[in-house]
């Protein structure tokens, strides 16, 4: 009879909870009895008691009324011999409490860890990117604040705040710096306890010492640790339990003035499903962002990872304009950008050629129409004619002066520069010019860009009043 009240309850409890706090928390447990409109649940420990209790009591409760409603009141008891361990619902239990239960816990039956040995344990961090080094991080505007802050910690000494939050989208080198802060405090001083991880590693952690009843050990653990990575917190948003735990780790090392880093896609504030506390302690250190790249930024990424390879490869080449070209096209994702350099290199090896524009164009058209800025030949022809001074009409007209041709030769280059289309798709949208006037017209441009500044300002200008 309970069995089944309880196995039509579980089926509905999955979809509410989700399938990993179904897994992890409601599927453990069982329903022992019902009496006096109290349904009793063994559970394996009071830890497991106490969370059951504050993130999962309403939504079992709900279900239970929904198969019978005469049910009331949950009861989770420890299934070992100390039945006054069990844990009523709205109950309200301090923080010590709950310490002082996990501590009590029967089924830890682990012998203690030797303190001597603490040290030497294995820490719980992720292994370390030996290339993602501040030498090997460029520093533009839109990180050079990050990337201070980074250093600044990264010195080590007296914690001035703390956590140091860094945020921004993706690839733009929040792990990057984590890495290099670690690495660099490695170097510095040996000694410290440097944990990294991703939020992601904290939770399997987690839930993996809950399982195996390890979790004073993992408590131990974190709170030993003398400087504390997470990457990627908004991961933990929505998932409670582990927020719980985040948060009790977090303050124990904060109590301690120990540094804690975290990073994440957005700020704090606008993480959705992390609990308020939580937000507000992440607000209380340095919160800084790293802002999309700028166009300075990408082609000193370009520049800086184009010199690698030709160490390695002196003998590639090529041409000139190729890194402007990859970092005006290419979005401000870095992880984009390096990605379509290595290919360009590996293709470029293969075939012994050097990379000029055309192979770059034909190497990476994927990822140069995934990250095309839209920008459309008749935007271009639009702006080129407004800057001129010129009629829209006479830009894919017939008429030859200079003061025409010109600008449309400008505009055609642009065209092909900041669109993905071919030669003969431009030609056709300049009145039904042929390819070789277009290609005529772009290497016109090449050339003046070199020779005459004026032309190229212009060129500049446009380009980024298109880009922005
Ligand atoms: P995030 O963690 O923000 O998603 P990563 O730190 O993983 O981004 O960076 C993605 C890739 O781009 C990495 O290979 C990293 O080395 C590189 N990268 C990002 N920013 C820079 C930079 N300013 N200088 C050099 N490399 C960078
Ligand atoms: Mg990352």
């Amino acid at each position: 009879m309970n069995a089944n009240i309880w196995e039509l309850a579980k089926g509905q409890l999955e979809k509410k909870v989700g399938t990993h706090n179904f897994t992890n928390w409601i599927e453990p447990i069982e329903l022992s009895d019902v009496q006096n409109r109290t349904a009793f649940f063994s559970v394996p420990t009071n830890f497991m008691a106490n969370w059951l209790n504050r993130n999962f009591a309403d939504a079992i409760l709900a279900q239970l009324k929904e198969v019978d409603d005469s049910i009331a009141r949950l009861d989770f008891q420890v299934f070992s011999q100390k039945p006054k361990a069990s844990v009523q619902k709205f109950e309200t239990e301090s923080d010590a409490d709950v310490a002082k239960e996990i501590n009590d816990t029967p089924a830890v039956k682990q012998p203690a860890p030797k303190k001597s040995t603490r040290r030497d344990e294995k820490l719980p961090g992720a292994p370390l990117d030996k290339r993602f080094t501040f030498d090997n991080f460029v520093v533009g505007k839109p990180n050079e604040l990050a990337h201070a802050a980074a250093k600044r910690v990264g010195e080590g000494g007296v914690v001035t705040f703390n956590p140091l939050f860094l945020y921004g989208g993706v690839g733009l080198g929040k792990t990057h710096l984590m890495h290099a802060i670690a690495h660099e405090l490695q170097t510095s001083s040996p000694n410290l306890r440097v944990v990294y991880l991703s939020a992601e590693q904290f939770m399997y952690r987690f839930v993996q010492a809950l399982r195996d009843k390890q979790m004073i050990d993992f408590k131990q653990i974190f709170r030993s640790v003398d400087v504390l990575m997470v990457d990627d917190v908004q991961f933990i948003a929505g998932k409670d339990s582990t927020q719980e735990e985040f948060f009790h780790t977090f303050n124990a090392l904060v109590d301690q003035g120990k540094q804690i880093i975290i990073s994440a896609d957005r700020a704090p504030g606008e993480i959705q499903g992390l609990e308020e506390r939580i937000k507000s302690r992440l607000q209380c250190g340095l919160v800084v962002d790293l802002h999309p790249t700028d166009y300075e930024l990408r082609l000193g990424v370009l520049q800086t990872k184009a010199d690698n390879y030709r160490e390695q490869y002196p003998e590639l080449a090529f041409a000139d304009g190729v890194l402007e070209f990859l970092a005006h096209r290419i979005s401000s994702n870095v992880r984009v950008l390096e990605g379509a350099l290595m290919r360009l290199f590996a293709y470029a090896s293969l075939v012994g050629r050097e990379i000029t524009l055309d192979l770059t164009q034909e190497c990476l058209a994927d990822i140069l129409k995934a990250s095309d800025r839209k920008v459309t030949v008749e935007e271009i022809q639009r702006k080129v004619s407004e800057h001129f001074s010129i009629r829209l009409s006479d830009m894919i007209g017939p008429k030859r002066a200079r003061t025409i041709a010109r600008p449309r030769q400008m505009a055609m280059y642009l065209s092909k520069q900041l669109t993905s289309r071919s030669l003969p798709e431009i030609g056709r949208r300049f009145g039904g010019r042929d390819h070789t006037t277009v290609m005529h017209g772009v290497r016109k441009i090449e050339e003046l860009i070199v020779s005459d500044s004026q032309i190229s300002e212009d060129v500049e200008m446009l380009r980024r009043a298109l880009e922005a």
